[in-house]
């Protein structure tokens, strides 16, 4: 609390002049009194006129808004000798915010929002500026401190991170924030002014996000390059889609009942020939935006289906491989055909292919031609999995209409649940729910032993996630799975409850 930012609380001290002029008997204390304090509100609401960033305030979290974060980076660059002392630009963009609207309503969401804000807030220095950005994206500008290495700014970029990993209550439970950022250090800053400062610090988030939730980058010049690439990426997609070097990574679901391998996923990557490998976050959008999207499913079910034949042909009988479909996809009128045609060409029955469906497609949906096609996916005998289980909102009516197998819990879940009582009974109430309408459970994201062992304990039947595996080329997998399977027999299992 600061006193003299705040006028109001000056009024606290009226009664203490009163009792002085009262008890002096001096009417000179008694004008005083009456005077003093409105000069002094009036010489602070000065100052404060003079301090406030120029732009106004964020309704919602009440901090500056974005023209005040470009202000005092101007006044930044306009001080002489600035660039022997380096600022620097961060923007905070929290991930995945929109299915916290969904899952939480909007006012929770606006909380999450407000929280956040005092957490960048308390996590900066006195002469530091928090601005939010819009929706979900918050900018800081780093004034320039003794010792401001990149070091030293990397180091509180990763305290904002840890900051924002803190637990947060939301409606009598707690739920779990994570943000990527973008750094540009004002020495880097492609022109000297703060609208520039901000647009490198964005550009540098943009491409921390294409890397996944809680990713960081620094700017640097190439990214303006890669920005100013996106429309021959997008060129150079319909290319890759057919010379092969769209590739499907496969990372592996296993029982938590016998630790056997029961699936892969497989996950699309670009083996893109001068940027290593780029993942979906980067290209997907791409791909929607130019209508490639069903090639791309078409070019994932035939790599997957082709290494379950692969797989077999080395000894290891895989149950199933599961394929993402988005809602384009299942709009294809033509899409059961094709699975039936490529099941056939390796001589696989339907029921080793899991189909994976995004919660809210199932949700959203009465379009009749997906209907019909998750209709004709179950009755030719694909499994369907429910993915992002928990972010949408699926009706239980509809996991029985439309048949489905499994349901995966979402990994927003699955985080921390062997260390935070409310994500256990979250888990606890969705596996409650899968066991009574007879399907089965997976829980993604499953990081650590401590939530695979929980999981097992609970009774969910599947897990995925890096602690097992990460997503890896099919070339890997012939390593990875005699590895594994030779640990099985040493790796003491965790008996799964089941009721009867
Ligand atoms: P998803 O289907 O929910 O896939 C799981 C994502 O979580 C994958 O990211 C995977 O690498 C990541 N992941 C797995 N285990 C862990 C973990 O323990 N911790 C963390 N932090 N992450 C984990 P990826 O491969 O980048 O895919 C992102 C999304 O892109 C997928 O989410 C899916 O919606 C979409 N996608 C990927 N391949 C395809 C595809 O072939 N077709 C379509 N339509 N969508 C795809
Ligand atoms: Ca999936
Ligand atoms: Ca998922």
């Amino acid at each position: 609390m600061n006193v003299f930012k705040d006028p109001v609380l000056l009024v606290g001290f009226l009664p203490l002049f009163v009792a002085i002029s009262y008890s002096t008997r001096d009417i000179r204390w008694l004008i005083g009194a009456s005077s003093l304090l409105p000069i002094m509100v009036l010489c602070l609401r000065a100052l404060d006129f003079v301090s406030t960033p120029k732009g106004g305030r964020d309704g919602l979290t009440g901090l500056p808004i974005r023209d005040a974060l470009i202000e005092k980076v101007d006044q930044y660059f306009a001080t002489p000798g600035a660039s022997t002392r380096t600022a620097a630009c961060l923007v905070v963009d929290l991930d995945e915010f929109h299915s916290f609207n969904e899952r939480w309503g909007r006012d929770l969401a606006d909380k999450v929002l407000r929280i956040t804000a005092d957490r960048l807030q308390s996590a900066v220095r006195d002469d530091d500026l928090v601005v939010r950005l819009d929706a979900d994206a918050f900018a800081l500008y780093l004034a320039p401190a003794e010792g401001m290495t990149l070091d030293a700014i990397l180091s509180i970029a990763d305290r904002l991170q840890r900051a924002l990993s803190e637990p947060v209550p939301v409606g009598g439970t707690t739920t779990y924030t994570s943000a990527c950022i973008g750094v540009a250090l004002a020495s880097k800053s492609p022109e000297a002014n703060g609208a520039s400062l901000l647009l490198a610090a964005e550009r540098a988030m943009v491409t921390a996000r294409a890397h996944g939730a809680g990713a960081l980058r620094v700017y640097s010049k190439e990214m303006q390059t890669e920005v100013s690439s996106t429309h021959a990426l997008a060129e150079d997609l319909a290319q890759a889609l057919e010379n092969g070097q769209i590739k499907a990574w496969f990372q592996p679901q296993i029982s938590t009942d016998t630790g056997r391998v029961t699936g892969f996923e497989a996950l699309a990557r670009w083996q893109h020939p001068d940027r290593g490998t780029v993942s979906p976050a980067e290209f997907l959008p791409a791909i929607e935006a130019t209508g490639r999207t069903e090639r791309l499913s078409e070019v994932m079910l035939y790599q997957s289906l082709k290494a379950l034949s692969a797989w077999e042909r080395a000894g290891y009988h895989i149950p199933s491989v599961g394929v993402n479909f988005g809602g384009t996809e299942l709009r294809n009128p033509h899409l059961v055909e094709k699975v039936k045609w490529e099941l056939d060409r390796f001589g696989l029955s339907a029921d080793r292919l899991s189909v994976e469906i995004l919660e809210n497609v199932v949700s959203e949906t009465e379009d009749d031609i997906v209907l019909r096609n998750l209709a004709a996916l179950n009755a030719l005998g694909c499994k369907l999995d429910l993915d992002d289980f928990g972010t949408g909102n699926a009706s239980i009516s509809a996991i029985k209409r439309f048949n489905i197998n499994r349901i995966k819990i979402d990994r927003s879940f699955v985080t921390k649940m062997d260390k935070d009582g409310d994500q256990q009974r979250m888990v606890s109430a969705i596996l409650t729910m899968a066991h009574q309408l007879d399907v089965e459970s997976l829980a993604e994201g499953v990081e650590t032993l401590g939530e695979h062992s929980m999981l097992a304990q609970l009774g969910c039947q599947h897990v995925q996630g890096f602690g097992i595996a990460r997503p890896m080329p099919l070339e890997d997998t012939f390593d990875w799975l005699p590895a594994y399977i030779g640990k099985l027999p040493a790796t003491p299992m965790i008996p799964a409850k089941r009721e009867a």
